[in-house]
């Protein structure tokens, strides 16, 4: 299995690069209006349709790397579309060029072609190098302020001796290994965050949408600097434990989540934008390309359920307060957050091949769309 990870940089571009940065954009925009014009979107159709209608100026690799480029907003624009027809024309607007060949790494500078045996350098700072040092490098990305690399090795998976599963809650993630270890990690800060910057763009009186989409999306910038660093923070050592233990890392399937959280549902509006507005879906991205570069699994499975079952004898109707909950069957007081990532641990077992034969019968099958909604039975409200 091949693992990737990208390291990024800070920089200036040269006034050189600008020109081959706009230049790129512009191939790219080429590119998807002859996409769109003859409805193609298969990466070897668009090469063979739009290839000759580039600038033969530019050396042919970034021709090429701006025809996948390309055909990757087509894809999104083809996704888009089915969802609502109404979608505008896609088109590239950020300053960007991406290569996978022609650069060369050497004595601490990225050398990149502008035309054909006419070289820019980037110098590349400790970090990047310290990185880098004895990984292949497979791609680059520039864009006006910042240079990532991305680059790869190959990883063989490791065979699962348990599982950690991961549940998230308003304030926290907690994980529960198959060895019975708990640990919560407290991301209050990141949801007090968000929940400033609501405040603040809550704020904002003008009626001017240029302006708007400046300023959001300048808060949106500040918002990430101060947010994903905590979540590194937690996704690092959630992998790091289950590196050690040899587990794979069991979350919950993210699909129709916003269902889960929406107007009727009998939740306050606060607690609402507030499970919303959760970053679960970077902490989970992060997690799986963390877990992918050590070889570890990472399993998706639906969360139904997982605080109404019993994660010690299996009993299925488990009520409680807020926080606690109390199985009628085996006794035991549990914690809610804890039962939760303890069943989600126990669905990862399911999928491995020598766990519990019988288990993998009890899989719920789940109706089409019912999956997160509220339903209504005999007048009573239940998850
Ligand atoms: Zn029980």
């Amino acid at each position: 299995m091949l693992a990737l990870k990208t390291v990024r940089q800070k920089h200036e571009v040269s006034p050189e690069l600008l020109r081959l940065l706009d230049e790129f954009r512009r191939m790219v925009n080429v590119c998807i209006a002859v996409g769109i014009e003859e409805n193609v979107s298969s990466l070897k159709t668009l090469s063979l349709r739009s290839y000759h209608r580039l600038s033969r100026d530019m050396p042919s690799y970034y021709r090429l790397c701006a025809i996948s480029k390309a055909t990757g907003i087509l894809h999104n624009h083809r996704k888009a579309k089915k969802k609502n027809p109404r979608t505008r024309f896609p088109c590239a607007r950020k300053l960007m060029l991406t290569t996978c060949y022609g650069f060369k790494i050497q004595n601490g500078l990225l050398r990149l072609p502008v035309r054909p045996r006419h070289y820019v350098y980037v110098k590349l700072n400790s970090h990047t190098l310290r990185v880098l040092s004895g990984l292949n490098v497979r791609s680059v990305t520039l864009t006006r302020e910042s240079l990532s690399i991305s680059y790869s090795k190959e990883t063989v998976e490791i065979e699962p001796e348990g599982y950690v599963g991961i549940d998230r809650n308003l304030d926290n993630v907690t994980s529960a290994s198959s060895d019975g270890t708990v640990k919560t990690f407290d991301l209050s800060k990141a949801t007090r965050i968000k929940a400033d910057y609501r405040v603040v763009k809550s704020q904002f009186r003008r009626n001017d949408v240029r302006m708007r989409t400046q300023v959001f999306s300048k808060y949106g910038g500040k918002q990430r600097n101060r947010v994903h660093p905590l979540l590194h923070h937690a996704s690092k050592r959630i992998v790091d434990e289950a590196k050690t233990r040899r587990y794979g890392i069991v979350m919950e399937r993210l699909t129709g989540m916003r269902r889960l959280y929406r107007r009727g549902n009998g939740q306050s509006r606060n607690y609402r934008s507030r499970m919303n507005g959760w970053s679960y879906g970077e902490l989970q991205r992060q997690i799986e390309y963390k877990a992918g570069w050590e070889g570890l699994r990472v399993i998706y499975v639906s969360a139904r359920n997982t605080s109404r079952h019993c994660s010690i004898c299996g009993y299925k109707t488990l009520e409680g307060t807020e926080r606690q909950l109390w199985c009628p069957v085996c006794g035991t007081f549990l914690d809610r957050d804890e039962n939760a990532a303890r069943n989600l641990a126990a669905r990862g077992l399911r999928f491995s091949p020598n766990g519990p034969p019988g288990e993998a019968m009890v899989e719920e099958r789940e109706p089409e769309n019912a999956t997160l909604i509220l339903k209504v039975d005999g007048g009573k409200l239940s998850r």
